[in-house]
Order: structure tokens, then sequence, then C-alpha cells
């Protein structure tokens, strides 16, 4: 077990929550601090409150990975007698590093939206509003035979070859390699200063871009040749659709009212606003996280019977109501789920790696709404 740096914490974050998932001007990365010191405890917070920061410091943490940027409009000054200027000071102090993964948070698979689906036990789950779509990369590396096999192994290993449900897709043909040793090397194969010809496969092979690092390192790592030859290739196709929001089934239908309390219990609010007749019946649900509102008319064109959003303003709710889409607002806070969801889902990825270091939920409660 080793204790990474902020870079290798941060880089296995964002093999989960690819920075280009994000929505366009969005403030996420590393906001306050350095990565550059050793990471021990890493505290997953929603918001960078000031009972927050005092948290990390209470619990040793060197990071904190939040969901809402602490820094969200750019700062005219940072003055320590203000909020913000206080939590930066104190942050700085303690050298403790915020990043922030918003939007990107919400996209990704396992991110915000899925694990608000999951507490409401959604079926055949579909992304709401799409976003993005991953762009895919052709990958073509020359080999000698013998070692062909390996890598077709590695690449697939590492994620490439991806094509619907099957795993590990290349394609290779033989041919001959032929390179000459310069001064200073150690060829795998040949002398220097002598033509060499060997008999080489081309292996071919697709991945989605976020794994490009992933899947040549992996390549690199059992190619048996000093300088292996590889081409790149950008594709006009395009792979995995990602996005805002997601769609499905509840299990069996309940009324309105019965699925209104179902969702304040799931997910763990004392109070929701309801837009629709109590008695009416639910069966398909969209949900997104956050401040939803303008998406009502795309959870109807999917066919939902009721949209669960934060944020809610007046004349939405009149509108969607007019369209005949109920409405359960159990407020922004419920993205609170994606403090228990990183912290496990960087746990499972930091010990695959070998990584010592403790993912932490916060504690505080930072919705500044009570219901009465
Ligand atoms: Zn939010």
């Amino acid at each position: 077990m080793k204790i990474p740096n902020g870079h290798e914490v941060i880089q296995l974050f964002e093999q989960f929550a690819p920075k280009e998932l994000a929505m366009e001007g969005d403030k996420i990365g590393l906001l306050v601090g350095s990565l550059n010191q050793p990471v021990k405890n890493v505290l997953v917070a929603l918001d960078v409150v000031e009972n927050v920061v005092d948290e990390a410091i209470d619990k040793d943490a060197q990071l904190i990975i939040s969901h809402h940027p602490l820094i969200y409009h750019p700062l005219k000054t940072i003055r320590t007698e203000e909020s913000y200027g206080r939590i930066i000071s104190k942050l700085l102090k303690h050298d403790i590093a915020v990043y922030a993964a918003h939007t990107n948070l919400d996209v990704t698979f396992g991110g915000v939206n899925d694990l608000l689906a999951e507490k409401l036990g959604l079926q055949e789950t579909e992304v709401l509003v799409p976003t993005y779509e991953m762009p895919l990369k052709k990958l073509v590396v020359y080999a000698p035979q013998e070692s062909a096999d390996n890598i077709r192994e590695a690449l697939g290993n590492a994620g490439a070859g991806f094509i619907g449900n099957y795993s590990h897709c290349t394609f290779s043909s033989q041919g001959t390699g032929r390179f000459l040793p310069g001064e200073n090397t150690n060829p795998y194969i040949g002398s220097i200063g002598e033509l060499e010809a060997v008999a080489e496969e081309r292996v071919e092979t697709i991945f989605p871009q976020n794994l490009e690092r992933k899947v040549l390192k992996a390549m690199l790592q059992v190619h048996p040749y000093e300088e292996p030859a590889y081409d790149i290739y950008p594709l006009d196709m395009k792979g995995q659709v990602y996005g805002l929001g997601r769609i499905g089934y509840l299990s069996k239908e309940v009324t309105l009212e019965e699925f209104a309390a179902f969702v304040k219990e799931a997910l763990d609010v004392t109070g929701v606003r309801v837009v629709g007749n109590l008695s009416d019946t639910i069966k398909r649900v969209a949900i997104l996280g956050g401040d939803g509102g303008k998406y009502y008319k795309t959870a109807i064109r999917k066919g939902a019977d009721v949209f669960i959003t934060g944020d809610m303003y007046y004349h939405t709710a009149i509108d969607a109501k007019l369209d005949g889409l109920h409405i359960i607002d159990p407020g922004h806070n419920v993205e609170k789920v994606m403090k228990r969801g990183v912290a496990k889902k960087m746990t499972e990825l930091c010990r695959e790696k070998k990584f010592q270091v403790n993912f932490i939920p916060s504690l505080v409660h930072t919705d500044p709404f009570l219901f009465l």
C-alpha cells in the first residue's frame, strides 16, 4: 500500500467523472491549494461551507472533493473578515486543497443522478437529457507475433475494444516490420546498425477518448520493444451517450401521494413540494438532481408521470401542471447522496490501485432551508 499524492487521487477520480462531461463554463477541477502533497484523508462534501472546512481540519483531510464549486463567480477580493475570504484563508493555512466535480459528477454513470435513481429503485433507467457523446479513437499497434496475444489481452482489460456488449474486440493482420537500430539503442530484436525484418502483427482496436491514458499505458507495459510503433486516429463515430437526469420505471404503480411520501423517506428530507392530483397514479419517473425545472418538457416528451427536481420555480410549476406533468420538489440538497456514493466509489478505485487513503463522507448538513 502506498500513500498517493493529490494528482494520483484526482487522476483516479477523473476516470470515474471525466472533466469533459461537464457543461461548458462550469467551474470544476482544482479550485484551492495544490495536489502535490501526499493525501491520507479526503473529505467528500456537497458544499464547502465554513463548518465543512472545520470538519476537514478536524479529520486531518488534505483534500476536499466537493460537488458544488466553492468559487463559482470570480472573486474580486479575498478579505478574511468576509465569509469566502475566511474559508479560503482557513483552507490555505491548513494546506487543504479543494477540488470540485459538478456537472461532470451529475452526468457520469454512477454519479449524482444514478445515485438518486438508485435510491428510488428505478428500473430500466436511461439518461433523461443527453449532453455528451464520448468520442471514439482507434489505436493501431505493431508488435512481434509472439507478443500480440499479450497486447490484445492488455488492451481489452484496460477497456479498449468495447462494441455494444462485446468486449476485447480487435482486428489483427500479419506483415513484416522493418527497422534499423541506431546508436545508443537496446533493441529487443536485432543489432545496432543492421536493418532488421521481423514477422509482426498489426493489432487494431477502438477505445473511448477518456480511456486513452489507461489504454496506452496498458499496451506499453506489455509491448516488448524499446520504441513501440503505434498510431492513434480520431474517429467520426461517437460512443457512449451521457447526460443529465435519469428516467425509469417503478416496480409497481403507486399514487402520487404514496410516491411523494416514499421520495421524502428515500431521499432523506423533511419535506417535499408536490404539484398534481394526489390520487393520480405514477409508474414512470424522471429525476434530475439540483435545479432541473427547465427540463420539464423533456420529462413530458419521454413519458414521465412525475418529474423530481429541486429549486422548482412557481411559473415553471404552473406551466408543468397545465401540461399534465406531476412534480415533486425535494429540494436541491438531495444531491447530498454524492457524499457516500463518491466515498464508496473512490474507496474501491483506490483499493484496486493499492492506495492507502480514506474517503470520509462529510457529516455536516448544508441545506440552508428548514421545513416548519
Ligand atoms: Zn447542485
